[in-house]
């Protein structure tokens, strides 16, 4: 007997990225409910199935949703505002004076839902979000239908989202309660940086989060500065600091990491950590590079982000993967380092378990949630197709994407968004964008 299901997706080219990263052929998946139920033959899929809608895909690669395992996603509205500068002086001079003057919910919710536009027409379908009023980042990707893990953010100083320490955290608290068991929406304690968080902040988010067992996303030795200037204020290392502090453990992502020892590298593979390399803002803000080949070797967990539009200056996963494989052989003289199939993985299993969220999404296999991408090889641009693995990593972009599904619901169709107004969120963020620049 056939069984009723939601949708049978039947694409040219699959790939799971666990249990196999290589290319399959003939290989649907049948989702319902939002999950994915099956892979199979088309012959088996007509077999065994009536589904409501089947999505023919015959010049197109099937993959799992891309995960952009760091972003700030309200600052899309300051997009191009601050190019070309130092982190230090872009951060002290530009954008934290502008943010503690125009963010308000109002300005994260048309912020975030401008990046949310972006990144899922790209193939995004999760991303980490570290910023003021997360409650309001929580809400309007709800809405959207699009997947988050959001930042309980903290600083050591007042902003227009808290006064004190102990004000994030329990604010942050409030938004981890309303969204404990929500299907789209997870929680991450984020304290800004070790420069940012003192030692108080840090023991007493350290042990929050091991009761409500909730990863900690960090920026962690983003540059040289940052370095000299922690030594000079605690006498250690960030990251030794944070070591002794005890959050150098299976629970921390430790955004860029772009100054890391031989040893630093090892005691975080042996600590269970994970980095998330932001090769683009590393590159544009001259930070420095992630040794992100090294850590990989070290077996270390490496995902991938955007970091915020501000810094550089696209929420797009298809020039961070060809960034980071291109910036991976530079960095360690060897054109073998990082493959595409290591970065594909990167941007979609590594950075679901960064956020610990690999149970469910990350890999297209029964059970998981059914976030899903299709991409369109089928252009002069991304011909012939040899090998489609290495076509997505060095060839295509954002603009040969023509599907996202997250948990089944098809948000992005034949390249347009189905939910998103795009031109209110377009009216929206030019009326910010004038509120920028009358700084
Ligand atoms: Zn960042």
């Amino acid at each position: 007997v056939s069984k009723r299901i939601d949708a049978l997706i039947c694409p040219r080219w699959t790939i799971q990225v666990q249990p196999r990263l290589d290319v399959q052929n003939d290989l649907c998946m049948a989702v319902h409910e939002g999950r994915i139920v099956d892979l199979l033959s088309r012959a088996e899929a007509d077999a065994r199935y009536t589904p409501d809608a089947v999505h023919e895909r015959s010049e197109h690669v099937l993959l799992p949703g891309l995960v952009n395992a760091h972003t700030h996603a309200a600052m899309t509205l300051m997009r191009g505002f601050a190019d070309d500068i130092p982190l230090k002086q872009w951060l002290n001079d530009r954008i934290w004076p502008t943010e503690m003057r125009l963010a308000t919910p109002e300005f994260v919710a048309d912020g975030a839902s401008l990046a949310i536009a972006e990144m899922l027409r790209g193939g995004v379908t999760c991303f980490a979000d570290m910023y003021f009023f997360p409650d309001t980042v929580a809400e309007v990707a709800a809405a959207a239908g699009m997947r988050v893990a959001v930042g309980m953010i903290a600083l050591e100083f007042p902003t227009p989202w808290a006064e004190t320490p102990a004000e994030y955290i329990s604010k942050g608290l409030a938004v981890h309660d309303i969204y404990r068991n929500h299907p789209l929406v997870s929680t991450t304690f984020a304290p800004h940086a070790p420069y940012s968080v003192s030692d108080e902040t840090f023991k007493r988010i350290r042990q929050l989060a091991d009761e409500l067992e909730v990863p900690i996303h960090m920026h962690v030795h983003e540059t040289a500065q940052e370095i000299r200037d922690g030594e000079k204020a605690t006498g250690q290392r960030p990251l030794a600091r944070l070591d002794t502090l005890g959050f150098v453990n299976p629970a921390l992502t430790a955004v860029h990491a772009t100054q890391l020892t031989d040893e630093e590298i090892e005691r975080l593979a042996q600590s269970g950590a994970s980095v998330v390399h932001c090769p683009r803002s590393n590159l544009k803000l001259a930070s420095g590079a992630c040794r992100s080949a090294a850590l990989v070797d070290a077996g270390v967990n490496v995902a991938l982000g955007t970091d915020g539009a501000a810094s550089n200056n696209r929420l797009d996963l298809w020039s961070e993967m060809d960034t980071a494989a291109l910036l991976a052989k530079f960095v360690a003289g060897d054109a073998e380092a990082l493959p595409a199939p290591v970065v594909l993985k990167m941007a979609t299993l590594n950075g679901a378990r960064a956020l610990g969220l690999d149970q469910e999404i990350g890999s297209l296999e029964v059970g998981k949630s059914a976030d899903a991408i299709c991409v369109r090889l089928a252009e002069p641009a991304v011909y012939p197709v040899l090998d489609p693995v290495s076509q997505l990593v060095y060839c295509a972009g954002r603009e040969h994407v023509t599907d996202t599904w997250v948990a089944g619901e098809h948000l992005v169709a034949d390249g347009a968004l189905t939910r998103l107004d795009v031109d209110l969120l377009m009216d929206r963020a030019r009326s910010w964008g004038r509120k920028v620049l009358e700084a």
